[in-house]
């Protein structure tokens, strides 16, 4: 009889997600008719760019004419589009040819998939409060995690000591859930700490649009980078791409360890396991890096920026300490009193109807902090805003 993959056994289920559902569909069910403004989502409301539509609408219909018809894409993406990413670079000086970048349906596919480069004897480092997804992907490898903790005492954004031993390294800056961002300096001593032990770098910058302070975008902005990391990008919150479906992954060709060259076994690895990204969506991604696009996507990501201020000016009002809602959509707040996460859920969601998320399911040192995703509708955070204000004033 086939064997399964054990790993799945040692996967916990992720409640996180499921009892918020739970517990706002048993609260609408004793109290019918109630508006909940929900703060908690990590998904975009505001539709596509004008320049997004327009291109996807031409891209549908350049299928339906034999001339302009395109069947199978290159599976690492359309060279134009390689082209315009690496461009996209250019702006912050980091140099990139196009055959290091590599079109994707998604950062969440390719930090999965991405895993096959890596001997499942390799050990994974996750700092946490974390992107649920990094554990689970390294617990369906059955690869070891060490897990690295941080708080209020580093600014949520944790710093290798000399006696820290992993492989894969996971950074994610701006971070999903605190908001912290790494300095320039701060990622140096991590790019020197993986050159130093041959780790790898996996730097998930699906929030760098969110950037505004002098903030590194990306990780091949500091030296010795190119030698140690892969950076994983996403349209999903940078455009509204999040059920369009398009992300590129960076992979510089000086990446090589144990004599192989990582950059080719990717190349290897999605002329094999892909047929591309499909024609339509590509079209629609490289309208986002033109100059009306970017105009576009920056209105939208500014709309965004307006709710993370409506509630941060609400927090400080309150002397309430909070990380994030400046360079990324979230904002991570220290649940009042001393209360736990799921306690003040439950406050929010049974006196104000307000619902965000509870720190501690991003790990066991979120406890005591609570997300809000400022994604949602302006005058619902608004609302929530000042319901948040009254109850805790
Ligand atoms: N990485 C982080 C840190 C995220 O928060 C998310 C989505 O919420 C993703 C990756 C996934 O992005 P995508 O929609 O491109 O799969």
């Amino acid at each position: 009889m086939i064997r399964l993959n054990e790993n799945y056994l040692n996967l916990k289920d992720s409640y996180l997600f499921y009892n918020i559902a739970q517990k706002t569909k048993k609260y609408l069910e004793e109290n019918p008719g109630k508006k909940l403004y929900r703060m908690g989502i990590g998904d975009v409301s505001l539709p596509l760019a004008d320049a997004v539509i327009s291109a996807l609408h031409k891209a549908v219909d350049d299928q339906a004419v034999k001339e302009s018809f395109h069947g199978y894409m290159p599976e690492c993406g359309a060279p134009s589009l390689r082209e315009t990413i690496a461009l996209y670079y250019h702006r912050r000086d980091v140099y990139l040819s196009p055959e290091e970048v590599f079109v994707s349906s998604g950062a969440s596919d390719e930090l999965g998939d991405i895993l096959d480069l890596f001997s499942r004897e390799s050990t994974a480092l996750i700092m946490e409060p974390a992107y649920p997804a990094y554990v689970d992907a390294n617990i369906m490898a059955g690869r070891k995690i060490v897990h690295l903790p941080s708080g209020e005492e580093n600014g949520f954004l944790p710093m290798p000591t000399d006696d820290l031993e992993a492989d894969l390294v996971y950074l994610c800056s701006p971070n999903n859930p605190t908001g912290a961002v790494f300095s320039r300096e701060q990622l140096k001593v991590w790019v020197d700490w993986a050159n130093a032990r041959g780790a790898v770098i996996l730097f998930d910058a699906a929030y760098e649009a969110f950037i505004e302070e002098n903030l590194p975008h990306s990780i091949f902005e500091i030296d010795g980078a190119r030698t140690c990391a892969i950076e994983i990008c996403s349209l999903s919150k940078t455009a509204g791409f999040t059920g369009t479906r398009l992300g590129y992954t960076v992979i510089p060709k000086d990446l090589e360890r144990d004599g192989m060259n990582v950059n080719a076994m990717w190349v290897r690895n999605r002329t094999t396991k892909t047929n591309g990204v499909s024609y339509i969506i590509q079209k629609g991604g490289a309208a986002v890096f033109t100059e009306n696009g970017q105009e576009q996507i920056k209105r939208n990501i500014g709309i965004y920026k307006k709710n993370a201020k409506v509630l941060t000016e609400v927090l400080d009002e309150l002397g309430i300490p909070y990380f994030g809602g400046k360079n990324a959509p979230y904002i991570w707040m220290k649940c009042p009193n001393g209360m736990g996460s799921w306690e003040f859920f439950d406050l929010l969601l049974k006196e104000i109807q307000v619902v965000g998320t509870p720190g501690e399911g991003f790990g066991a040192c979120g406890e005591g902090y609570f997300r809000f995703s400022t994604f949602g509708d302006p005058e619902d955070t608004k609302e929530a805003a000042r319901r948040i204000y009254e109850l805790l004033k």
